[in-house]
């Protein structure tokens, strides 16, 4: 018979309830990443039988969950991470949120959760940031994370796609990810502990069929899943009580770099009187970051003239391109180790200071400011263009 599509999702459906116990918002001084949430929360339920239901802004609260949907023992669940800033003026933008849609999708396909129209969705979180623009603090450095996630909510103990799911969006105002202490010294005091693993502890080889391992054994790296995060915690404890504060995924025998904690990663290296900026290549393994990805756009455009930044080395070369710790221990060695630096939304750029390997200490330089020479210019172009103070079309009015 005719094939007929089952409906997507559809703003103009939104039902909108407000909640009748509104709180105030803390003050921003307080605020801790990800404990506090605004008063309301976007849900979109979906079955295999009716597609997308009506989208809902309604008060931020439990959700009712049978135990045995999906979700609570397969982790069949996904999700972005994205940024409502506010400028001095009032106004609201998101930074670059076609990507986050855009990801969602490639993630929730990975899984077998259904996919949506991300301009719909895009379109209805916008609703939600201006029905909590109230919450977005004016600080600089601050802004509401954003968290668009999607859960298999079918009743059912099968390892299967599940028939329903559900999206919701929910919404946390936050200052700087690490925040910036008084003494200078310790700022950005980020110690990195890398784990020399045969394999990068964020994929979990089990789960992927034979056929599959046989064909690449990248794992799950390269999707925002949530499968891909709980693996973490137990290193990252460990790395703690050795004094180090994130670790560093090193992949296969030739301890290939692969991401630090939950970010993207950037060597940077002198190479004769030009400086080489380095990230890992999007090989299936690394999460294809939205900060990554506009960390490589601005290097490149100032690479090859077509947009300069202030302050960033002239004769600059990008590459992504694989790198192991051996060229990271013998550039320190030659004093050409220049930089060392995560990217993410929720810290934007952090530096590394020094890298714990095999029982030593990998020495990396950082200015006063915790920065360096190519870190510190990206940053101000990045974060200018996030808070609205450069003008950019990656900045998105709500
Ligand atoms: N890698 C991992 C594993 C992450 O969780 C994140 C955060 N989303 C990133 C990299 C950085 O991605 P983005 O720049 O899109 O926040």
């Amino acid at each position: 018979g005719e094939v007929v599509a089952l409906p997507d999702i559809q703003p103009s459906n939104l039902q909108f309830v407000k909640t009748g116990n509104p709180k105030a918002p803390p003050p921003s001084k307080s605020l801790m990443f990800g404990h506090t949430f605004t008063d309301h929360m976007l849900t979109i339920p979906w079955s295999s039988v009716e597609g997308w239901g009506t989208p809902k802004i309604g008060p931020y609260g439990p959700l009712s969950l049978e135990p045995s949907c999906t979700v609570l023992h397969y982790a069949q669940t996904i999700f972005e991470g994205m940024k409502a800033y506010r400028d001095e003026h009032g106004k609201v933008t998101l930074f670059r949120p076609d990507m986050n849609m855009k990801r969602m999708n490639t993630s929730a396909s990975r899984i077998a959760l259904p996919t949506f129209n991300g301009d719909a969705l895009l379109e209805l979180i916008k609703k939600l940031i201006h029905s909590e623009r109230d919450w977005i603090p004016r600080e600089p450095g601050h802004s509401l994370y954003i968290r668009p996630t999607m859960i298999g909510t079918q009743r059912f103990i099968g390892v299967a796609p599940p028939s329903e799911a559900l999206l919701f969006v929910i919404c946390s105002p936050v200052g700087p990810y690490y925040p910036k202490v008084s003494s200078p010294s310790r700022y950005m005091e980020l110690r990195n502990i890398s784990v020399p693993l045969p394999v990068v502890c964020r994929s979990i080889m089990s789960l992927i069929p034979a056929l599959l391992i046989q064909r690449t054994t990248k794992g799950t790296g390269a999707y925002k899943l949530g499968v891909n995060y709980a693996p973490g915690v137990m290193p990252q404890k460990e790395a703690a009580k050795m004094g180090y504060a994130q670790n560093l995924w090193l992949h296969g025998p030739e301890h290939y770099l692969t991401e630090v904690g939950t970010m993207n990663l950037f060597v940077v290296l002198k190479k004769g009187d030009a400086i080489e900026l380095v990230t890992p290549p999007l090989d299936g393994m690394i999460l294809p970051g939205v900060t990554r990805d506009s960390v490589l756009a601005l290097a490149r455009d100032h690479a090859s003239g077509a947009s300069k930044i202030s302050n960033l080395p002239e004769k600059l070369i990008v590459s992504e391109r694989a790198i192991t710790m051996k060229e990271i221990q013998d550039a320190e060695a030659a004093g050409t180790l220049v930089e060392l630096f995560g990217s993410g939304t929720a810290a934007v750029i952090s530096p590394v200071n020094r890298i714990g390997y095999l029982g030593k200490d990998v020495l990396i330089p950082t200015g006063d400011d915790g920065m360096g020479p190519i870190s510190r210019p990206i940053w101000t172009e990045l974060t200018g263009r996030q808070m609205g103070t450069i003008p950019s079309d990656w900045s998105v009015p709500v």
